[in-house]
């Protein structure tokens, strides 16, 4: 007959513990440094159904078009979901400008015109903790206008996320003059919307992410795009990367929160005039 030592059960209790308390060391670090992704979906504001990207449970963040027909409704949906928002200020490109849409910013506009146009934009996005470039190939590489636009974000508290849509941009190193903090995008997720090319890009984020911690993708609310997310982003906890709202990435992230939450009980009707933008940048 077998007899239990209790001495040995003892020690083999103890021997567990300690493997489960480091075992635990290890997730619990491991889960404090899992490479973060930020998707922020742009162009929204000009057709109802950019409301389906708005119904995916996901930590995205929304890039909304000022002065268009459903900015205000999205922007507050987007602000009571507790998403960060940013305004997705349409800025001259080289080309195409036929597509700039309402509120535009433009290279012939005085200081005066063109910070009144900035903070008109502001005023109509008010849930807004930053700004995106539309389009902007032109004006981003133009040291007058980012200033201009520096100065009034510095005043606002609000940061600028560089689309990079052109390669000379100067957003990052004139947003450092003014002390604001600025990001660029890494990937456009859906420049062609077909599921085997967004999944190429969507490797290549997460690549990114693992190889430099964070990294920082641009969509559109395409239904292609919320089909493939829909698909895609239940699967990221699984391979250790956490979706974040873009302010998780700025190294101030608190303070955006917290203007997030004064904002939301601002309450009013838009009714701004319609302008069609099929625009991808
Ligand atoms: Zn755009």
């Amino acid at each position: 007959m077998y007899y239990f030592n209790p001495i040995k059960i003892k020690t083999i209790l103890r021997i567990i513990k300690k493997i489960t308390l480091v075992l635990t060391c290890i997730l619990s670090i491991g889960f404090a440094n899992a490479a973060k992704i930020a998707i922020v979906i742009d162009d929204i504001g000009n057709n109802l159904s950019d409301n389906q990207l708005l119904t995916l449970d996901e930590n995205l963040t929304y890039a909304i078009l000022p002065h268009t027909p459903y900015s205000f409704i999205f922007s507050k949906k987007a602000a009571e979901l507790q998403r960060d928002i940013l305004i997705h200020l349409p800025m001259q490109a080289t080309t195409q400008n036929i597509l700039l849409g309402p509120g535009a910013l433009t290279q012939g506009m005085s200081k005066r015109q063109y910070q009144k146009t900035l903070i008109a934009a502001i005023e109509d996005i008010p849930y807004a903790i930053g700004i995106n470039n539309h389009m902007g190939s032109l004006l981003t590489r133009l040291d007058k206008p980012m200033r201009w636009t520096m100065e009034l974000l510095q005043q606002h508290n609000m940061f600028f996320l560089d689309s990079k849509t052109t390669v000379y941009s100067k957003v990052e190193s004139i947003a450092d003059q003014y002390g604001v903090n600025a990001l660029h995008r890494n990937i456009f997720l859906d420049n062609v919307k077909k599921p085997n090319v967004m999944d190429i890009q969507f490797k290549r984020l997460i690549n990114i992410a693992q190889e430099y911690g964070s990294a920082i993708a641009i969509a559109h609310p395409y239904p292609e795009t919320y089909e493939f997310l829909r698909d895609n982003l239940p699967l990221l906890s699984s391979m250790g990367i956490e979706l974040v709202p873009l302010s998780q990435l700025l190294p101030s992230s608190k303070m955006f929160n917290d203007r997030i939450i004064d904002n939301v009980a601002d309450d009013f009707v838009k009714t701004t005039a319609t302008k069609n933008n099929n625009d991808s940048e």
